[in-house]
């Protein structure tokens, strides 16, 4: 049919005959005044119900001392509760005595491990702040809240390309051993933002075997969607990054990070990071002076809630029901609506929050501001790239858990509307 051949084989006549039936389509779209927004990877009114029993687990006549008889309501402990660290220590496959328990929020906990170094430095090692040039690798497209930690701190985001594999490896090694500048790398390994890959075995491997110009070089491994599979017999599994290497003799190679805001409440969940004691000592000198401890009462409450890391495990499973249709109707809309016309690519993950979209090289702003001005936001176009600017002005992150299935289905018409009338345009420029 007309609608499967791809655009470059188009006569000119044939595209500006297509262009005045979308153009047609879009006006139509625009008049019916939609209003949503597919921007962001907050999770759905129904995810956030399923864990409603958290706020049951503690009242006012609950136990509130922990496992080893400290009083949660009150000052202390610094690291987490003993019961707390197994639970995220299950989570993110390291032993509980290799992480710290944080606050609500893993991205500050990145921030802080980036203001510190910036300010005292990594072990003993020159701050950056005292140093002419700092540099951090970027894996694009990638998560803009990482980029724009590294970038606030006037750090300079150098950008490395995601591949099906993970980061082009070829690139990273031969930049972190040849300038002692570059401090580290944002990663997300499993079901990566946006992309929704997992790094293959042997980019894990390499990794841990990075032979880093710099002393203070540490790879920023953020596992935030290290149990968040959309299929039950279909799901990506990682070499552990602490335990690979240590394997390869680099122990203090790696920071491991995660939380549980897209388990269960984002913004009101439990973060924390896992790294070798040396790296956890080097952290504690620091944290002992920030804080007196986080919040407990918190944590038991997570721990109470789940039980254990099966119960989480068994809690993971109800997101992905909801979540899983909501993936397969926007991969299933594109395939439908784009499929065959080569003007457009798509990822298709098994787990975590994203959908990678690439346009043809140079529309990916326009289709986003076309999508808007017919009342669907989409998260901004280059916002996967650090500063906001993607090269190729290609590629859109969507962000399929919030919306109700119906908007999502009208979001996604849009979307594939918007790219082949924006594609029929600029292939007749
Ligand atoms: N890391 C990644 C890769 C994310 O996608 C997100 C949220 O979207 C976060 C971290 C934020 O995590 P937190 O809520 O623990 O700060």
């Amino acid at each position: 049919s007309e609608g499967r051949k791809p655009y470059s084989e188009m006569s000119n006549e044939e595209l500006e005959a297509l262009e005045r039936k979308l153009k047609a389509e879009y006006k139509k779209i625009q008049g019916l005044g939609l209003e949503l927004n597919m921007s962001r990877g907050k999770p759905c009114v129904e995810q956030l119900d399923l864990s409603m029993g958290m706020m049951d687990v503690l009242s006012s006549d609950s136990d509130l001392r922990c496992e080893d008889g400290t009083d949660c309501r009150n000052y202390g402990v610094l690291t987490g509760i003993p019961e707390a660290l197994e639970l995220m220590g299950d989570m993110m496959e390291v032993p509980y005595d290799h992480l710290i328990i944080y606050g609500n929020s893993s991205l500050n906990v990145m921030y802080d491990q980036i203001s510190r170094s910036y300010s005292h430095g990594v072990m003993g090692n020159t701050p950056w702040c005292k140093l002419d040039k700092v540099k951090f690798l970027c894996v694009v497209p990638g998560y803009d809240r990482h980029f724009r930690i590294t970038e606030y701190f006037g750090i300079e985001n150098v950008c490395v390309p995601m591949l099906e594999t993970g980061p082009d490896m070829d690139m990273v090694e031969e930049l972190v051993s040849s300038d002692e500048s570059i401090k580290g790398i944002w990663c997300v390994p499993k079901y990566s933002n946006p992309t929704g890959n997992s790094y293959s075995d042997e980019t894990v491997r390499r990794f841990a075997r990075l032979k880093p110009a710099a002393k203070d070089f540490r790879i920023y491994w953020d596992n935030a969607y290290t149990i968040h599979h959309l299929y039950d017999h279909d799901q990506d599994h990682l070499i552990e990054i602490l335990a690979e290497c240590k394997r390869a003799g680099n122990p203090d190679l790696v920071y491991k990070f995660a939380s549980t805001s897209k388990v269960c409440f984002p913004g009101s969940g439990i973060a924390a990071m896992a790294t070798s004691l040396n790296n956890l000592e080097d952290v504690k000198q620091q944290l002992k002076v920030q804080t007196i401890g986080h919040d407990k009462v918190n944590q038991l409450r997570h721990v109470r809630f789940f039980k254990d890391i099966h119960g989480m495990v068994e809690h993971m499973r109800k997101h992905a029901d909801i979540l899983r249709p909501k993936f397969e109707m926007v991969e299933k809309i594109c395939e439908e609506e784009l499929g065959g016309l080569g003007i457009a690519k798509w990822t298709n993950p098994k787990g975590g929050y994203f959908i990678s979209f690439d346009t043809m090289d140079g529309c990916a702003k326009e289709v986003v501001r076309k999508c808007a001005k017919a009342g669907v936001v989409l998260t901004p176009a280059g916002a996967t790239y650090p500063g906001g600017v993607d090269p190729h002005d290609a590629n859109i992150r969507i962000a399929p858990s919030f919306p109700p299935l119906n908007d999502l289905k009208t979001a996604t018409e849009l979307l594939c509307l918007a790219t082949k009338y924006v594609a029929c345009t600029k292939i007749l420029e």
